[in-house]
């Protein structure tokens, strides 16, 4: 089956009870035994497993190719599972610019509680070779990266990771579907789901999918039910919901910001547009060999700085100022003032996050805003 077919048929069944097309979505707590004591449906505790939670991991292995998913409560908590399967003394190798929240996950919970952490550049991949102790367990790598749209190459890094012995982890919130980590030696992907999986800006959620359900996963989807960072059945049947168009809104998502990246690179007051899918980009042909569309996420230089790039984002009415990526509507916003930012995000950067409008509304209102 093609990515469109399984994304609208993975995980989904017609309810056999009722006849019902669209999934009930099964608020019980726990689940009735039979004479004899057994669970005749297997489940038993809404912490252990759930319908929704079971279909949404089923539709997550499937997008992404692998054999098993964990769907957890936030992408943070997602990240937080994998970093917990290792072992106190494990080194992690991470990238500098990775997303600031597993940054501080990495720093302030799991260094105390036990593991190595080298931050490297990855896209510098003799600096990767170099970072491996006999103790690296895992490589993690996050691309197209947060906020400049740097590129990994993600099989280079999984060939090095596994010439190690460790396994590698790709966070792909940034490219669900144009971007298939597994098929490039990935072991793991996770997904912050909050963004383009549920796609509308109204549901929380992260995702594990492991290409191979055993080792390292037995462990992570222990972590799942037994720590219980689970995610509710409303938000399973919501984030499943916004799965089912996913592929082709990463295609309107990709051609809107494709038109927008070109566009803003000819402005007279832009300085740089951060974006894989311009040839100008450092990681054009990496990005070309391993991504079919380029996403909806990039970031582009105001010249002036800081007030100028504040300027911008005052005038925009299309575009709204807000964090977050991968919705419906198209957002903008200036990074270098979010709260526990890496500091050398360039002063005068602002990251969209395009959306599914018109591309030619979204430049006539970066046009007006520019001025
Ligand atoms: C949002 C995001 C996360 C964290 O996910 P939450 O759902 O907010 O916990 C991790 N990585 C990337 C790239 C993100 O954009």
């Amino acid at each position: 089956m093609r990515i469109e077919t399984l994304a609208v048929h993975a995980g989904h069944a017609v309810d056999a009870a009722t006849g019902a097309v669209a999934a009930p979505i099964h608020l019980s707590t726990t689940f009735e035994r039979d004479a004899e004591g057994n669970y005749p449906h297997g489940y038993v505790y809404g912490r252990s497993a759930n319908p929704n939670r079971h279909a949404l991991e089923e539709g997550l292995a499937a997008l992404e190719g692998g054999e098993d998913a964990a769907a957890f409560g936030s992408g943070l908590a997602a990240a937080s599972a994998i970093l917990q399967a290792l072992a106190p003394g494990d080194h992690v190798i991470a990238p500098t610019d990775v997303y600031h929240g597993v940054t501080k996950l990495l720093r302030e919970i799991y260094l105390p509680w036990g593991l190595a952490v080298s931050f490297v550049d990855l896209t510098k991949i003799d600096e990767v070779r170099q970072a491996f102790t006999p103790k690296t367990k895992l490589v993690w790598m996050e691309t197209p990266s947060n906020p400049l749209m740097k590129i990994t190459d993600l099989a280079a890094v999984a060939e090095g990771a596994h010439a190690n012995g460790a396994s590698c982890i790709c966070d792909n919130t940034l490219a669900p579907i144009v971007q298939r980590p597994l098929d490039f030696g990935a072991d793991f992907v996770m997904h912050s789901t909050t963004k383009y999986l549920g796609g509308h800006s109204d549901v929380i959620g992260g995702a594990i999918i492991a290409r191979k359900a055993a080792g390292l996963f037995e462990r992570v989807r222990e972590i799942q039910t037994t720590c219980g960072a689970v995610p509710s059945p409303f938000d399973c049947w919501l984030i499943l919901r916004g799965m089912r168009s996913l592929p082709w809104r990463m295609r309107a998502h990709s051609e809107n910001a494709f038109q927008v990246a070109n566009w803003l690179a000819d402005h007279s007051r832009v300085e740089a547009v951060h974006y894989p899918g311009l040839a100008s980009h450092a990681g054009h042909e990496i990005a070309a060999r391993q991504m079919s569309a380029f996403s909806g996420m990039l970031s582009f230089e105001v010249r002036g700085g800081r007030e100028a790039a504040l300027g911008v984002t005052a005038k925009t009415e299309i575009f709204i100022r807000a964090t977050s990526l991968g919705g419906v509507e198209s957002l903008i916003e200036h990074r270098a003032t979010i709260k526990g930012e890496d500091p050398r995000t360039p002063q005068g950067l602002l990251r969209l996050s395009i959306g599914l409008e018109h591309p030619d509304d979204l430049i006539e209102d970066l046009a007006e805003a520019l001025g």
